[in-house]
């Protein structure tokens, strides 16, 4: 992936639309002060999605869009659209070149599109997600940037080389990994909440089970009460109705007795009128003799009267006749004699018709008396009747209430029907009930002893998971530590390769002489390889112009020895210059051209194998105080440079310190030198070499540090590889748990 070309229109300084086309070969732009050279870098971030204007140089978004001169109005909107090469599929979409384009209008409207598809921001983030490009990424190193990078902290530098590196990446997602694991482990704190909440739950629902049973209980007695109330009830309102029956049947009597009487008092009423009726008619012949004897009464006195003016006329007469009046006298006296026998008879009548007045009152008393008699009959019979009526009514009240009854018993009757059979229903139900409940309180046991059972379990896979969790988060912390410290040492091998590669620390001619060789080897092969390229142009000219007599080259010492890492500074203080030392076949071969050596860039040491003297009077100093080891057992090189590395190292022994090799050195060194531990040299000739280690890199530690990297880097990766395994299987573990 390449950027092809960058289209801008109205973005700051560029007005008219501009189209820079970033061929290959491509590499700068050039421009006096001013000319827009930054613009174009802005415009490059501006597409990108950088939201801030200050780093675009502006105090807010609208200026980047063109300002206008004095001699143009300023533009209405700003557009850059950037041309990705694409043939290689870097950014995941199918075409092999991708267009990104921003639009700002004055109005604040902003938009983004992808191969001028409408697309937001994120789209585009993620678009050049891990490809290195980006706002922030190391790809754009703007003005002043170089100056900053140099005067920022190593901390600053670290995130640009961890960027550069591509761990940024993996820290990211390291970050999401730790968030999501401090989610889970809320969730569980959460899901342990939940069970309590949930215990809690469970023993309110017990005790409502238990309140609901009492419920029960307390409902059938009461339904068994109410029934046996309601036959109570139904017993005494028979009863009830029975008497209420006979007292109807009795009041019913009674009416009739009453009914017989009322007849009875009617006929003798009937009767008592007849009678007074009679009385009165007796009355009216009784005043009728009486008025007949007063009327004769009255004719008598009369007749006394004329009776008397006669006697004045008889006496008038008397003279005239005393005989008449003799006979008159006679007369009289039967006169008085009939008087006498009247007023006796009438006495007699008056007497009688006291007797009758006195009769009259009595009839008229005792006809009070009946005629009270009859109205106190007529109050009873008032009385009776109304009692009659009252009986009436009530007996129509009891037939209604008999009839209520009726009704009411037949209903209860209904009812007891209903009830016996609910109550029949209702005691199969409870049947039913006991029988599901003593199985419920059979299952609540089981479960209660399943629960009494698996709580056990429960614990100790509690116990379990909290340990599984501890032990993934150990491994989670030890996989990131492995992981850190492998890609600590994949920087470290990155430095150290470079350094190799680039050959540094190693002399100008030796340098040449081996990029010469491998040229030579490497064209021998018909291959144009890339590490040719990458060796640069000292050594392209070396191709052409070192000596023809490569072929008998056998290397660098440095390269042909090898060394642990732990010994390689003593290996190298034994060695000092020697190992940059060029180890040649046969001396004939190598000095065949020797115009070739004028054209060498820097002096050289080869060594001719054929070429090395014997090595004689080797000692071995094991037995002596300080004594570590022997040079030689220090290294390893291939069989045929036996010779060459007892020639170097032969008569080298490596000692604890200076004291002890200069206690051995007293007594008969025979041409021995000894090394100490921390590279200090006591030469057999009388040098001494002391003071901290040559300042430019160890060739041979820097070898034996690769290996010792790359055999590290390989036992972390088995170690990150086995750590994941590991939390997988404790993931799956604590999934499981
Ligand atoms: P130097 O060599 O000094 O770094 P340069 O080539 O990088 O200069 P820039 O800083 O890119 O130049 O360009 C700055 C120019 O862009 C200034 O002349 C400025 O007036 C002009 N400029 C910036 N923003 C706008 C805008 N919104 N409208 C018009 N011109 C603008
Ligand atoms: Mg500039």
């Amino acid at each position: 992936m390449f950027l092809k070309r960058i289209s801008m229109v109205g973005f700051k300084s560029f007005a008219d639309k501009v189209d820079l086309d970033f061929a290959p070969g491509v590499t700068c732009v050039v421009g006096p002060n001013g000319c827009g050279k930054s613009n174009v870098v802005d415009a490059f971030k501006w597409v990108l999605g950088e939201q801030s204007a200050k780093s675009l140089r502006g105090h807010q978004m609208l200026d980047m869009i063109f300002n206008g001169c004095a001699s143009r109005k300023s533009s209405g909107m700003a557009l850059v659209d950037l041309v990705f090469d694409n043939a290689d599929r870097t950014l995941p979409l199918d075409c092999d070149q991708v267009s990104v384009t921003r639009k700002l209008y004055r109005s604040g409207e902003s938009e983004y599109l992808i191969n001028k598809e409408p697309a937001r921001l994120k789209d585009i983030r993620e678009l050049f997600l891990d490809t290195g490009v980006g706002t922030s990424a190391y790809c754009v190193i703007e003005q002043g940037k170089v100056d900053v990078l140099l005067q920022s902290s190593p901390v600053e530098r670290r995130a640009i080389f961890e960027e550069a590196a591509g761990i940024s990446k993996y820290k990211v997602r390291k970050r999401e990994a730790l968030r999501r694991l401090e989610r889970t482990e809320q969730n569980l704190l959460r899901v342990a909440d939940i069970i309590e909440e949930v215990e809690k739950r469970l023993r309110s629902v017990k005790l409502q089970a238990g309140k609901a049973r009492n419920y029960q209980a307390y409902d059938a007695r009461l339904r068994e009460l109410r029934s046996v109330f309601s036959l109570a009830e139904y017993h005494r309102l028979t009863l009830e109705m029975d008497r209420r029956r006979a007292d109807a049947d009795q009041a019913s009597d009674g009416v009739t007795g009453l009914r017989t009487r009322i007849d009875v008092s009617e006929t003798e009423s009937v009767r008592l009128t007849g009678e007074t009726d009679r009385i009165g008619a007796d009355l009216a012949v009784v005043e009728n003799g009486t008025l007949q004897a007063q009327s004769q009464i009255t004719a008598h006195e009369e007749r006394v009267d004329a009776a008397g003016r006669r006697v004045v006329e008889e006496r008038d007469h008397l003279a005239r006749s005393q005989e008449r009046l003799e006979a008159q006298q006679r007369r009289r006296e039967a006169l008085t004699a009939e008087l006498a026998r009247l007023q006796e008879q009438t006495d007699r009548l008056e007497a009688q018709a006291r007797e009758q007045a006195e009769l009259i009152q009595e009839l008229l008393g005792q006809d009070r008396v009946l005629a009270g008699e009859l109205a106190q009959a007529q109050a009873l019979l008032e009385d009776e009747k109304a009692g009659v009526i009252e009986l009436l009514r009530r007996t129509s009240h009891l037939h209604n209430e008999i009839g209520r009854l009726e009704t009411h018993r037949d209903s209860l009757e209904g009812q007891h029907g209903r009830l016996a059979q609910r109550d029949a229903q209702i005691a199969a139900e409870l049947r039913e009930l006991l029988e599901r409940k003593s199985e419920l309180e059979a299952r609540h046991a089981e479960i209660e002893a399943l629960i009494d059972t698996e709580m056990r379990p429960l614990e100790e896979k509690k116990a379990e998971a909290a340990r599984v969790h501890g032990l993934r988060a150990d491994l989670a912390r030890e996989i990131t530590t492995a992981r850190e410290l492998r890609s600590g040492l994949a920087s470290r091998k990155q430095v150290l390769a470079d350094l190799e590669q680039k050959m540094e620390g190693v002399g100008k001619g030796v340098r040449q002489m081996l990029a010469a060789k491998t040229a030579a080897e490497e064209t021998n092969r018909g291959l144009e390889s890339a590490r040719t390229e990458v060796r640069g142009s000292s050594i392209e000219s070396g191709r052409t112009e070192v000596p023809g007599s490569l072929a008998c080259i056998e290397g660098m010492v440095a390269d042909l020895f090898e060394a642990d890492l732990i010994h390689a500074l003593v290996v190298e203080a034994a060695l000092g210059d020697q190992d940059q030392y060029l180890v040649v076949r046969t001396g004939e071969a190598f000095l065949s051209d020797p115009a070739g050596f004028d054209k060498l860039a820097g002096r050289l040491t080869a060594i001719c194998l054929d070429r090395l003297p014997p090595v004689v009077n080797i000692r071995d100093f094991s037995g002596y105080p300080g004594f570590v080891a022997a040079a030689l057992d220090y290294v390893r090189f291939p069989e045929p440079l036996d010779q060459l590395g007892r020639h170097l190292l032969g008569k080298t022994v490596v000692v604890e310190s200076l004291e002890a090799a200069r206690a051995i050195a007293a007594q008969d060194t025979d041409g021995h030198r000894f090394v100490t531990l921390n590279g200090q040299v006591l030469e057999p000739d009388g040098r001494v070499i002391v003071g901290p280690p040559s300042s430019r890199a160890g060739l041979i530690s820097r070898k034996s540090e690769l290996r010792d990297i790359d055999q590290q880097l390989v036992e972390f990766e088995r170690r990150v590889v086995t750590l994941t395994d590991q939390l997988n299987r404790t993931e799956a573990e604590a999934d499981h748990l």
